[in-house]
């Protein structure tokens, strides 16, 4: 009997004493991990604070909108790109509707208002060259205020005017790669796409593509990606007639506006 009871406490002090060591022993172990594992999320937080400005900076991108034209063109000449010694006139009058006498100008600030309208609505925050007919800017001193705003895309409005009655349909315009003035041929190109796609796609117009072009005073100046958007002939009868419909010009609106979002996803994706 008194021989199982020191058998039995001894075996009770082991167990307690084997228990409490292992216990020690995970306890001392488990510290050092323990404090590794939160030292890492300290470590990483950093890196995690500064990536969210990066994102909130993807959410809130700067369209500069430019209606083509203006109430009275300025042919005074001004320099084609910085440093360049062609000139073009600083604003041209536009084409004009050959049926209803619609003015470029008129129909091109139309469409950047709904498009304003749509992108600021949609969280993008845009900057207007003009609001107004009666301003008188440059086509460099346009490109100059979306370089301002350090625009991540800058749009130009304008519509086509064409000799054959016949000739329909929307084109973009953008840089070519060898531009002298300035460096955004990709992302300019994918712009251009997207937006004339846009419009082909809202409006049901032909789709003439995009015209690569260094001519275009508006385009040289730009230090950020533009694109032109031909939206359609004043010279063709039909589309003239479209052209002047409210429901058209908010179609057009929408298909920029969908080109826009559209390009975004890609240079996303693409990391530009
Ligand atoms: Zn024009």
């Amino acid at each position: 009997m008194k021989k199982t009871r020191i058998r039995l406490i001894l075996t009770a002090l082991f167990i307690t004493v084997f228990f409490a060591t292992t216990a020690l022993t995970l306890h001392e172990d488990s510290l050092p991990s323990q404090a590794s594992v939160s030292d890492e999320p300290v470590a990483l937080a950093t890196p995690e604070e500064e990536e969210v400005p990066v994102d909130s900076d993807e959410e809130g991108y700067v369209i500069c909108i430019d209606a083509g034209h203006q109430g009275r063109a300025d042919m005074d000449k001004e320099p084609v790109g910085p440093g360049a010694t062609t000139t073009k006139a600083k604003v041209d009058g536009g084409t004009c509707g050959i049926k209803t006498g619609l003015t470029e100008y008129n129909l091109n600030l139309s469409i950047a208002l709904k498009l304003q309208k749509k992108l600021e609505d949609s969280g993008y925050t845009v900057i207007m060259t003009r609001t107004s007919n009666d301003v008188n800017l440059s086509n460099s001193e346009r490109a100059l205020m979306a370089n301002e705003a350090q625009a991540d895309a800058f749009i130009r409005i304008h519509a086509d005017g064409c000799d054959i009655k016949s000739v329909n349909g929307a084109t973009a315009l953008c840089q070519t790669e060898e531009n002298q003035y300035t460096q955004h041929y990709e992302e300019s190109r994918l712009l251009a796409d997207s937006i004339v796609n846009g419009v082909s796609d809202a409006t049901g117009c032909k789709n003439r593509g995009v015209t690569e072009t260094d001519t275009m005073t508006g385009i040289n100046w730009s230090q950020v990606p533009t694109a032109v958007i031909e939206v359609g002939y004043l010279s063709n009868p039909e589309e003239e007639a479209l052209l002047n419909t409210d429901e058209y010009q908010s179609l057009i609106a929408k298909g920029i506006a969908d080109g826009v979002e559209k390009y975004f996803v890609e240079t996303s994706k693409e990391g530009f």
